[in-house]
């Protein structure tokens, strides 16, 4: 991602994705599956088949890749708050 405003680039570490609440990069996969919660404000959230913005169905593929967080039509987030 370019253009991010965040000047304060820690060590290259994978920090995951970004909650979609206070948008700090702590979600964290819980032991469900699909499931996943923030860390920093400990929001959890769900992995949703269905885009909530445009309808599209996802195939979630459980892997460890954060990219799957998004709708591969739309670009928005799958993750609804629980
Ligand atoms: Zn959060
Ligand atoms: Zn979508």
């Amino acid at each position: 991602m370019e253009g991010e405003p965040d000047l304060e680039t820690r060590a290259p570490v994978d920090l995951g994705p970004k909650c979609p609440n206070c948008g700090e990069p702590w979600l964290r996969p819980t032991n469900l599956p699909g499931r996943y919660r923030c860390v920093y404000c400990l929001h959890r959230f769900e992995l949703t088949s269905v885009c909530p913005n445009c309808g599209e169905h996802s195939t979630i593929v459980r892997m460890s890749s954060t990219a799957i967080l998004k709708c591969n039509h739309c670009g928005d987030s799958m993750l609804q708050p629980v």
